[in-house]
């Protein structure tokens, strides 16, 4: 699956990325403008969690579901575009990118990275992981 391509392509209002390993969605990165209530999961009792920012946020699923204010720059370098490099969006923001393996330069699914919870004192602290390739980063902060 190498002619898997690493760009994110705008569908639905938000961007798909690829994983490079299985040809599933690697994860999917949505900017809502400031007046969107946005998704931010499920609750336990099945009810939809949802919130308004008040300003521009993301919304990235991948490992989890993340959502919060946009960082500058977000919002000016997607609003034209219909398919985002996430090697771009990493400079921005490297959580908003980090399905995406620093060292091929490839996107992976949540399953295709080999990933695990690191705790700090009990607590959640990072979710590190593992490409196909063998490459460790941290995939969630
Ligand atoms: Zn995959
Ligand atoms: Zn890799």
């Amino acid at each position: 699956m190498s002619n898997v391509g690493r760009h994110g392509v705008r569908t639905d209002g938000r961007f798909e990325f690829t994983c490079a390993s299985c040809g599933g969605v690697a994860a999917t990165l949505a900017v809502v403008d400031d007046d969107q209530p946005i998704d931010a999961g499920a609750l336990p009792d099945g009810a939809r969690l949802s919130w308004s920012p008040g300003a521009p946020s993301y919304r990235l699923e991948f490992v989890n579901v993340n959502t919060g204010t946009a960082p500058d720059g977000l919002v000016d370098l997607v609003s034209d575009l219909d398919e985002v490099d996430p090697l771009v969006v990493r400079r921005i923001d490297w959580e908003l990118a980090a399905f995406c393996c620093h060292v091929c330069e490839l996107n992976y699914c949540s399953k295709c990275w080999s990933n695990w919870v690191e705790f700090d004192d009990d607590f959640y602290d990072c979710t590190r992981g593992r490409c196909p390739a063998g490459h460790e980063q941290m995939l969630d902060d």
